[in-house]
């Protein structure tokens, strides 16, 4: 299973719209999705969106360590293919973020504190859930990459941009530090 090569911010991959997956069991399908778990994982990253690996379908992959979630329950490595996301209520939350194609930076997005989600998995089953806090986070950020939207364009604040090396500074006032999605 090979590493595919993550499209850093400027590739017109990460601004396109992605199509959605018509059989989620199809070979090639199957192969991506495994092709982005070998990627995530060396990356060590929490989230990845198939654009950023060069590929226009509707398929994110991410996971949620127990010390990122809100009651400490950790989400296992989830593939959804198709997914929609609603929020729930009216309720926002702000929390950094970073990207595996905008390495090296964090930004502080505020988001839809909770969220109710639909899709398919990797076996083309029906899923649906609510989520909240960080796992409501990551998957609005993967999502996101689905519509070409990056969380650069989420942030009213771009004084909460900073340099991972010059974070510290900033997280004296803002909220805890996420691993980069
Ligand atoms: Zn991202």
């Amino acid at each position: 299973m090979p590493l595919l090569k993550i499209a850093r911010m400027g590739h017109p991959i990460l601004r396109s719209v992605a199509r959605p997956v018509v059989d989620p069991t199809d070979a090639a399908v199957r192969q991506l999705i495994a092709d982005m778990r070998t990627t995530l994982a060396d990356a060590e990253g929490v989230g990845l969106a198939a654009p950023q690996v060069h590929a226009g379908l509707r398929v994110i992959l991410y996971r949620v360590p127990g010390a990122r979630s809100t009651d400490g329950t950790a989400v296992p490595e989830t593939v959804l293919i198709n997914p929609v996301v609603e929020p729930i209520g009216t309720d926002t939350e702000v929390g950094w973020e970073g990207c595996l194609s905008i390495p090296g930076l964090r930004g502080c997005v505020p988001r839809p504190a909770r969220i109710r989600y639909t899709g398919l998995d990797a076996e083309g089953r029906q899923v649906e859930g609510e989520a909240g806090g960080f796992h409501a986070r990551v998957i609005q950020h993967e999502v996101d990459h689905l519509d070409g939207i990056l969380y650069l364009d989420r942030m009213p604040d771009l004084r909460l941009l900073s340099f991972e090396d010059q974070w510290r500074h900033l997280l004296a006032t803002g909220p805890a530090a996420p691993p980069a999605g």
